[in-house]
């Protein structure tokens, strides 16, 4: 199946990232529109939601907004981690509770951590395209970084 590549309106800090969905129609002025495109995976039609340019600033302005309060989260668990620490000096160990505290903690910072990268990532390669149908099996970009069948 042959699919005209539309390059889009929005501004990427990247050029490659145009090209993540190959869309066949223009973006829509507002609101979203129906499409259809070319699934990366199996290579067959399928129907997609395509977002107009401010939703799609809108969708990468809230992963932004994702990722710097995942850094706040972190920041502030590291805070109360340190605090919690200097009340437990050697003489005086924490107790059982505390040191599961302590290690829940450092997994929740590290989550934060994680989650924080991924959202960052995800505010520039948001294209503001999605699936119609969250139940197909069908993918529309990242292909690449995905592990091979
Ligand atoms: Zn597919």
């Amino acid at each position: 199946m042959e699919v005209a590549i539309a390059r889009r309106s929005v501004a990427h800090r990247r050029a490659d990232d145009y090209a993540l969905t190959p869309l066949r129609d223009s973006r829509p002025a507002t609101g979203r529109a129906a499409s259809v495109v070319e699934c990366e995976h199996c290579g067959q039609a399928v129907r997609c939601r395509v977002y107009s340019v401010a939703d799609t600033i809108r969708f990468r302005a809230r992963w932004r907004l994702v990722s710097r309060l995942c850094i706040v989260a972190a920041a502030a668990v590291l805070l109360a981690d340190a605090i919690s620490i200097a009340g437990h000096l050697p003489d005086k160990p924490a107790s059982h509770l505390a040191a599961t505290l302590f290690g829940l903690s450092s997994v929740a910072t590290a989550g934060c951590v994680l989650l924080s990268i991924r959202a960052n990532r995800l505010s520039r390669d948001e294209d503001g395209v999605r699936l119609a149908s969250w139940s197909d099996p069908h993918r529309l970009r990242w292909s690449s970084v995905l592990p091979s069948d």
